[in-house]
């Protein structure tokens, strides 16, 4: 029973790509509120433009602190988070300071590591959860930094563009050079395909050509472009919530589970090793 389980550090996945607009924050409230279907989901929103709190029906003034109060305040971790409209999905929500962060860290000890120690000093807190979901900003500055520093595995939302490919390499070269300095346990868990539009050509021929390129990484699921995925936000809903039937919401459905396999299938290998 689950009372009887050993507490278990959660997985921690960020979502990065340095590139704003490709679906990193849409794509970690949605499958964030997939997962927490089946499982307790933590989402913690590392850009100071706090979409994912808003998104997830924390406005801007309606919001306490959040990440910069744990980053850079070295506040308790569970003093900070707040539930959502989702059950079983909590936010740490991206506070008005968050933006001056990137900032304060460089004159910091070990600006590359507070959020790690952030999750260190909490791991009680932490254990909770079976997924921490960290949305990162379009830039590989020290937010991103922290987040691949904290992370076991990295998301990259690409989205599904002419120039798609183009950057890719700028955050799988970040990836491989975090593994060195930093963190030697992160590894890629995929790279999902957003805003596929099945009409126009070119998106089919940007998918072909990234899937080429990095083989079995990219997810099989493909998150389609879907009016409701955008509208969902200004609702403070995910689309989830917001039109279940929607393809954009069974899309995060399919790339939870498809999640999960490849999560359930790299843990098999491990063992078996
Ligand atoms: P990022 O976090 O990488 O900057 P967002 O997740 O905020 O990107 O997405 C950028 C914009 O595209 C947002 O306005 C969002 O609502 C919209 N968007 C994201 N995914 C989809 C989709 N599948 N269909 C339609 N609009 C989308
Ligand atoms: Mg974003």
């Amino acid at each position: 029973s689950a009372a009887l389980r050993a507490p278990r550090p959660p997985r921690i996945l960020a979502f990065a790509n340095q590139k704003g607009g490709v679906g990193k924050t849409t794509t970690a409230i949605n499958l964030g509120t997939a997962l927490a279907a089946e499982h307790k989901v933590l989402l913690v929103d590392l850009d100071p433009q706090g979409n994912a709190s808003t998104g997830v029906g924390l406005p801007r003034n309606g919001r306490g602190e959040g990440s910069y109060a744990l980053l850079i305040g070295e506040k308790p971790l569970a003093t900070l988070v707040c539930p959502t409209a989702v059950p079983n999905l909590s936010v740490l929500s991206a506070d008005n300071n968050l933006a001056g962060a990137e900032v304060e860290l460089v004159g910091l000890p070990e600006r590359e590591r507070r959020l790690q120690q952030g999750f260190a000093a909490a791991a009680e807190a932490l254990n909770a959860y079976d997924y921490v979901l960290i949305d990162c900003p379009p830039s590989l500055g020290l937010l991103t930094l922290n987040a691949l520093v904290a992370a076991d595995a990295v998301i990259v939302p690409l989205q599904t563009e002419f120039f798609a490919l183009e950057g890719v390499s700028q955050i799988t070269r970040t990836i491989e050079r975090v593994r060195r300095g930093f963190n030697p346990r992160l590894r890629l868990a995929g790279i999902v395909l957003t805003m596929f539009d099945r009409r126009n050509n070119l998106s089919e021929l940007v998918a072909t050509d990234v899937r080429g390129f990095f083989k079995e990484a990219v997810f099989d699921t493909v998150i389609p472009r879907n009016v409701r995925v955008s509208e969902a936000p200004s609702h403070g809903l995910p689309v989830l919530l917001y039109d279940f039937r929607s393809p954009g919401a069974q899309a995060y459905i399919a790339l939870a589970g498809e999640l999960l396999r490849r999560e359930r299938q790299a843990s098999t290998a491990e063992k078996a090793a």
